[in-house]
């Protein structure tokens, strides 16, 4: 009889809690992938790179795996129907999988594991994607932290460095089942095709780690770690990463404090993937513009560094964080949009989009979120300009059009929208 690993979010053979886990039994492991067409149908780019990234990662694990004589198993079509069809196919005990956070996958996995259940196939998930869940790290009241500082310093304090670190194990022939080799799906079979977006490389460099909070902030740098689209998909652990942030400033590990951050509250309160966490806050008057938001979107503001920052989204499905604090403060203070638009627009091209830090930071950013600091923050964005991109370095590149008449004048008076955005939650607050 076999374990069934089901990889999802955790593209890797190495360092895998329920790879770990599962070689404690006797039972030989099956790996097994699902390209969900739940997930895959809402998906409007057809070359999108995050898929494209998916389906290279799952040819090296093929690779890996031809090595032992195995093959991963790969399905496309529903997660149940694909599930069902995988325990048809093969002798299964039991299917070990990691945590998955976002409401979808916790619903799909119940009924995998409602389905797994009535066939008497234990299904098992793992705690993998964080070093601390949504449960671990708790106020005295047993009540989950919402305000970032607290949080930290109990995460730093239950941290272990000996006790959190990789997994470590051998995989070899004698304990992964001997499957005939295959080839996985083709892009075009799953309905994609290719994408010519590049993925950054994980930056973990020395010179990286130690001027990362003096250089962070500022985009023309590219001073920071591009774990981001390895976290999502797992192509690192985060175990590893907190190993490397332990040799880095503290702001580094801060930085990887936030997401788990952001994956708790996700979960203890599931209501942020639709509502302000705030109550108050769902009573602002949006104006939500159409023509303003393409503007937005096309990067056609009239201000620089925000016009740099959605152009370079939409060219390379990256854009650096201080960046994206001012794109999103713009959108949402300055033409007042609803924070809802400009998460949609950043889920469907940022390569590192993950619904949890996503949705956080826009609720932040909004002002609606788990901040500490009030509602009237709102980012100037030539101010900003001025203390990050001084020399117009980083938005040359994505602006080359700058000073000339070609570029657009400023669509809104930002004075004036610092005024209109400060009266219109002053109401919403005050009605609530
Ligand atoms: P580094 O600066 O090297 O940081 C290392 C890692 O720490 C990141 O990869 C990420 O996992 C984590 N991290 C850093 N900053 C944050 C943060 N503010 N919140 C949560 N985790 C953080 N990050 C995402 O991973 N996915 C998103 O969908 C996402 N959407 C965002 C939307 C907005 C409006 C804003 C302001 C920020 C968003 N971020 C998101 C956070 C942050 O911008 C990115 O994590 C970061 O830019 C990724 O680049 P990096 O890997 O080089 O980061």
């Amino acid at each position: 009889k076999y374990t069934l690993i089901w990889l999802r979010r955790d593209l890797r053979l190495h360092d895998n809690a329920a790879i770990y886990h599962a070689l404690q039994s006797e039972n030989k492991l099956l790996f097994y992938f699902n390209f969900d067409t739940e997930i895959l149908d809402q998906i409007e780019n057809r070359s999108d790179a995050r898929v494209n990234f998916i389906h290279t990662e799952l040819q090296k694990i093929n690779q890996q795996l031809s090595q032992f004589g195995s093959s991963l198993i790969v399905k496309h079509g529903l997660a149940q129907e694909c599930l069902l069809e995988v325990i048809n196919d093969y002798p299964i005990a039991n299917i070990y999988a990691n945590k998955d956070y976002e409401p979808f996958a916790i619903s799909r996995d119940m009924n995998c594991k409602d389905i797994c259940e009535s066939q008497q196939i234990e299904f098992q998930l793992f705690k993998d994607q964080v070093i601390f869940e949504e449960q671990e790290i708790l106020k005295k009241d047993g009540k989950p932290y919402t305000v970032y500082t607290p949080y930290m310093k109990k995460w730093r304090s239950e941290f272990n460095s000996k006790e959190h670190l990789p997994y470590s194990y051998k995989l070899n022939s004698s304990n992964i089942a001997q499957v005939e080799s295959k080839e996985i799906p083709s892009l075009s079979e799953i309905g994609f095709g290719e994408s010519s977006i590049e993925i950054p490389a994980i930056n973990l460099s020395a010179d990286m780690l130690n001027n990362y909070d003096a250089r962070r902030n500022f985009p023309a740098l590219k001073a920071t770690s591009n774990l981001g689209i390895h976290l999502r998909f797992g192509t690192i652990s985060v175990r590893q990463a907190v190993q490397e942030a332990l040799k880095a400033d503290d702001q580094f590990l801060n930085e990887l404090i936030w997401r788990e951050f952001f994956m708790q509250i996700l979960v203890n309160f599931p209501k942020v993937e639709s509502e302000c966490f705030k109550p108050a806050y769902n009573n602002i008057q949006w104006l939500n513009n159409e023509e303003e938001f393409e503007l937005w979107t096309n990067g056609k503001t009239g201000f620089p560094i925000v016009d740099a920052g959605m152009r370079e989204l939409k060219a390379t499905g990256n854009m650096h964080n201080r960046v994206r604090m001012i794109v999103a403060s713009f959108l949402v203070k300055d033409l007042l949009i609803d924070w809802r638009w400009g998460e949609a627009y950043f889920a469907n091209h940022l390569l590192d989009y993950d619904q949890a830090a996503n949705n956080g930071n826009w609720q932040w950013v909004a002002g609606c979120g788990c901040d500490a600091a009030p509602y009237f923050r709102v980012f100037n964005p030539i101010e900003q300009q001025k203390k990050f991109d001084p020399n117009f370095e980083y938005i040359k590149k994505w602006v080359p059009e700058l000073g000339t008449d070609s570029y657009p004048k400023p669509m809104i008076d930002h004075k004036f929208a610092r005024n209109r955005v400060l009266e219109t939650y002053k109401k919403a607050i005050n009605t609530y």
